[in-house]
């Protein structure tokens, strides 16, 4: 494991505000590190804050307390323009759902998170081919998502979340739709990518994932138990 830390995250305290008066503590005081080339699983039962944890890494939502430092800076005192570039460059996403866009080939879908850039196409073209190669989908290419597997969607939608070089991915319970082989081959791919140097973070409840992960983060209720 890498000495250098990604993200470095302290006591964080999630308070959700349910209706007019409850309090749901979401999370409670959760403190995690995070290195380069690292695959981490956070682990729990359905409401343990698996999701919410997610989220504030991602900055995509905000603590109630606690820090979140990347790369030695806290990202909890930054402005929504600073989150949105560091959800934009330093981030990638991968959910149960992929959301691929329908009228979008497979290689176009790989292409969209650059189209809003400078990269000229042609380079974006190159990028997103060695990416589907990298999926094992090359003869994919130029299917729509309905023409797809749930597998080959996945594998898409990660090739997608990779084009950006991220420097972690986030996946919220990514096997979640799929037969467990499928699960295993999306988790084998993660894998690669993790060994390439992208810090990977997977939310799941599933237990058959752990053998894959660097290391398990188990939660309960909002709380932490390392083992
Ligand atoms: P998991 O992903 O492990 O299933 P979540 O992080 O989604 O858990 O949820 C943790 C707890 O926080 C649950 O009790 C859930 O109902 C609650 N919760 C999550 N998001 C919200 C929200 N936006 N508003 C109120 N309560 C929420
Ligand atoms: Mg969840």
């Amino acid at each position: 494991m890498s000495a250098e830390k990604l993200i470095v995250a302290k006591n964080l305290v999630k308070i959700y505000k349910r209706g007019r008066s409850e309090m749901v503590r979401a999370l409670d005081n959760v403190s995690l590190e995070v290195h380069p080339a690292e695959m981490i699983l956070l682990y729990g039962p359905s409401g343990s804050g698996k999701s919410t944890l997610l989220q504030l890494l991602s900055g995509m939502d905000k603590p109630t307390e606690g820090t979140i430092e990347y790369r030695g800076q806290d990202i909890t005192t930054w402005s929504d323009a600073d989150l949105t570039k560091y959800r934009r460059d330093e981030v990638g996403f991968v959910f149960q759902s992929w959301e691929l866009i329908d009228h979008l080939t497979a290689l176009e879908n790989v292409e969209v998170p650059l189209y809003p850039t400078k990269i000229p196409s042609g380079e974006v073209r190159t990028k997103a081919i060695q990416l589907l190669r990298k999926m094992e989908l090359l003869d994919r290419e130029e299917h729509y998502p309905k023409e797809l597997s749930g597998g080959e969607q996945q594998r898409v939608a990660l090739a997608r979340a990779l084009i950006k070089e991220p420097k972690v991915i986030f996946a919220d319970e990514p096997t979640g739709n799929l037969d467990s082989e499928t699960g295993e081959m999306i988790m084998r791919m993660l894998k690669i990518v993790c060994r390439q140097g992208t810090a990977v973070i997977i939310a799941t409840h599933n237990e058959s994932l752990r053998k894959y992960a660097d290391r398990t983060i188990k939660l309960f209720d909002g709380k932490m138990a390392r083992n």
